[in-house]
């Protein structure tokens, strides 16, 4: 697939207002930098369709965008960040959880993991909360630039364990990606092509 149109339609902090169009939709979620603006931004050819930003926790809105008229991408808020407080937190929280519990147009949640890191607890435990509520995932690791290809799918094959580790029966489908180099985006967009095409 290629991505011939990307329009920004709606931002929003509740689940309930989100389009009533009734889209098949894909959301992209991940720690505060881990590069999902650019992502986003690779996948659908444009230079700042989403923010990227050196400051981490900018984007604290559901966004969503309208693909080829025919799916919606769906941008949310980083976790992870220190700067904000508890309060905001939960805010965010709730909202996010809101978003993932309810919305039944979303087929697929993308879950954002910077590649060259050793599995960090916060991204661990989303992803089992993302399994509880059975919300279908897959993870996407980003900036496989920045390593080897070697060393890429060493640190894939250690992220395994880890997940495997904290009780997963399978490693979950997943993606190698750089926003950099353009490495993941077509098998990313035939997985989501071959979905909407069911
Ligand atoms: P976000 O906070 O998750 O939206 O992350 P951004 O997309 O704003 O990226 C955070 C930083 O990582 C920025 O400085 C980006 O230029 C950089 N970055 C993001 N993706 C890549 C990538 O694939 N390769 C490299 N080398 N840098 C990246």
């Amino acid at each position: 697939m290629k991505i011939t149109s990307a329009e920004f339609i709606i931002s929003n902090s509740d689940a309930s207002k989100c389009p009533n169009e009734p889209l098949p939709e894909y959301a992209f979620i991940g720690r505060s930098n881990v590069g999902k603006s650019s992502l986003i931004n690779m996948l659908t050819n444009h230079k700042n369709l989403a923010k990227t930003s050196g400051k981490p926790g900018k984007t604290q809105l559901i966004n969503h965008f309208k693909i080829n008229q025919n799916w919606f991408l769906v941008d949310l808020p980083g976790y992870g960040y220190a700067r904000v407080s508890k309060k905001t937190k939960e805010t965010f929280q709730k909202f996010i959880t809101d978003y993932f519990e309810t919305r039944e147009q979303l087929v697929c949640a993308f879950v954002l993991i910077d590649i060259r890191l050793e599995a960090q607890k916060i991204d661990l435990e989303f992803i089992n909360y993302l399994g509880e509520a059975g919300v279908p995932f897959c993870i996407i690791f980003t900036k496989a630039d920045k390593i080897g290809k070697v060393k890429a799918q060493q640190n894939v094959a250690a992220y395994k364990k880890k997940v495997l580790a904290n009780g997963w029966e399978e490693m979950p489908q997943h993606f190698i990606t750089s926003s950099s180099d353009g490495t993941g985006k077509e098998s990313l967009l035939t997985f989501i092509d071959q979905i909407n095409e069911g």
